[in-house]
């Protein structure tokens, strides 16, 4: 499992409006640009890679093998695999990233989590389709990525009370005691309830380290790039 290659693109750079590291497409970069990052990433990674489209859903699609056809995209907020021959890549920009595998099963999953997932518990989701595929909880991995904070994902408290109400782990404030919520506290804890225990949480707020991209730190009507994480099974041991 491997969550690459985010890292130094948060901020603009003067080719190009998000850097070097922008991998969603529709972003105000040319297609082919953000395509050959795409390859670019696939090469590292040794095989194909699939990207979703991702809609704040909560649909979990297989991804048997391989695309046949690179420009075939699944809308979807959750792709699951058995197949070492591919690699999931789940994008975001202050959204919570999370990669999941079994190595000893051989199933791996790349999840999106944004309010609307993380209301409807598309982590949770992902981990059933993951079992249904033959992975056990208990080997179960999973790494949460870089998202906004619970303490600068501020929101209207009406909001605040909604989220909060189906998922009480996300309840947060700013600092400067404003209502908020902390999506990653969610994810932890619907990861939990699920049932898997081994969870790295990367703790990097997108917000605050320049290293990410931010929905949130760019200003309002421009879009933000998206950074990647990329799960790849190898052989299962
Ligand atoms: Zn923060």
């Amino acid at each position: 499992m491997a969550v690459a290659p985010e890292g130094s693109g948060g901020r603009p750079a003067a080719a190009s409006p998000h850097g070097d590291f922008n991998l969603g497409l529709g972003l105000g970069e040319e297609d082919a640009v953000v395509l050959a990052r795409r390859e670019g990433l696939a090469d590292w990674l040794g095989v194909p890679v699939v990207t979703a489209r991702q809609v704040h859903g909560t649909h979990v699609h297989p991804v048997p093998a391989a695309p046949q056809d690179p420009t075939e995209v699944p809308t979807a907020d959750g792709l699951v695999t058995t197949s070492t021959e591919v690699g999931l890549v789940v994008l975001a920009a202050d959204c919570v990233p999370v990669l999941l595998c079994d190595p000893h099963h051989g199933v791996a999953a790349a999840v999106h989590a944004g309010r609307a997932g993380v209301v409807g518990d598309v982590v949770g989701r992902a981990v059933a389709a993951m079992v249904g595929r033959g992975a056990q909880v208990t080997d179960l991995r999973a790494v949460v990525g870089p998202a906004v904070c619970g303490s600068c994902y501020e929101v209207p408290a009406e909001l605040a009370a909604q989220v909060v109400a189906a998922v009480p782990e996300t309840r947060s404030r700013t600092r400067r005691g404003t209502a908020a919520l902390d999506l990653p506290a969610g994810v932890g804890a619907q990861l939990f309830a699920a049932g898997v225990r081994q969870v790295c949480h990367l703790g990097s707020c997108t917000l605050e380290d320049p290293r990410w991209y931010s929905h949130r730190g760019v200003p309002q009507g421009r879009p933000a790039g998206r950074h990647g994480g990329v799960v790849r099974l190898l052989r299962a041991s």
